[in-house]
């Protein structure tokens, strides 16, 4: 017999909720031994997998993300996360990070990520300077 556990999932944007019952191997699989969740949990739909992982339903993400498709070409999985981003959007990100053509020369996810928090660093301390020199940092916010 199949041992199935209750997940109870639930949006932390909007009163939906969802009970899902999966396979223990699958979850260990994914939480445990970080198999990406999208081969653990490949029979799931991509909006249940994403409310999973961020608590946020089809809907709100949608809300949120209006200018996204969710379709499976489409996705770049970051760490353990997967992340659905349209592809033009994810090669304007490696072009920032890495220059023009930086999709094409297949810099890994980790390195990029790497490469934005030092850009992000790097403001900061270029607000910092400002702030000496007597400026206020504009928020960007
Ligand atoms: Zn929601």
């Amino acid at each position: 017999m199949r041992e199935d556990i209750e997940l109870e999932l639930e949006c932390k944007y909007c009163d939906y909720e969802e009970t899902l019952y999966v396979p223990e191997s699958d979850y260990n699989a994914w939480a445990g031994n970080g198999v990406p969740i999208k081969e653990a949990f490949d029979y799931l739909s991509a909006g249940q997998r994403e409310l999973m992982i961020s608590s946020t339903c089809d809907t709100c993400w949608n809300k949120f993300f209006p200018n996204y498709e969710v379709s499976d070409n489409r996705t770049v999985t970051l760490s353990k996360h997967e992340v659905v981003l349209d592809i033009d959007t994810v090669d304007a990100i490696w072009e920032i990070a890495h220059g023009a053509d930086g999709w094409n020369r297949e810099f890994p996810d980790n390195e990029t990520i790497k490469v934005l928090q030092s850009f992000e660093k790097k403001a900061h301390m270029y607000d910092q300077m400002l702030e000496l020199l007597g400026f206020k940092p504009e928020e960007d916010y």
